[in-house]
């Protein structure tokens, strides 16, 4: 990926360029290849302040190139969105581990329909399976 194109990338999803936020981006893009929390980022990059880095992640989270996860453990984990239209980047199933705390996005795996009482608006779903990760049960054994 070439600086240009991250540019374009934050600019289509209308977000405001700045020198941090391009910095945040990439640095997502280079270090992380699945979710991440705010603390991972953090050590990325110690420079930048934690509230700033938060902000950047609400932002960006907003402007849909990422999205968020609730995977139980207490700590937001954010994660990219690797559809082309980020719309599909939401709706899909996550896997936490329970021994290493990891979370995996399974993008292509969408949540199946639910059928919800009349009258209740849905907002969020959330689909997530708790186990146990391959690398935790190899070394249990
Ligand atoms: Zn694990
Ligand atoms: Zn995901």
């Amino acid at each position: 990926m070439n600086h240009n194109s991250d540019e374009q990338t934050l600019r289509n999803a209308g977000v405001r360029v700045t020198a941090v936020r391009l910095m945040v981006w990439r640095e997502i893009g280079r270090t992380f290849s699945g979710p991440f929390s705010l603390a991972d980022l953090e050590d990325a990059l110690p420079t930048v302040d934690k509230s700033t880095l938060f902000r950047t992640l609400t932002l960006l989270n907003e402007a849909h190139l990422l999205h968020d996860i609730d995977d139980g453990s207490g700590t937001h984990k954010y994660c990219i969105c690797h559809h082309e239209d980020t719309r599909l980047c939401s709706g899909h199933v996550h896997l936490s581990c329970r021994i290493c705390h990891k979370t995996w996005c399974l993008s292509d795996v969408r949540i199946p329909p639910v059928t919800l009482p009349e009258g209740f608006l849905p907002e969020e779903t959330e689909y997530l399976v708790k186990g146990i990760c391959p690398d935790c049960r190899n070394r249990d054994q």
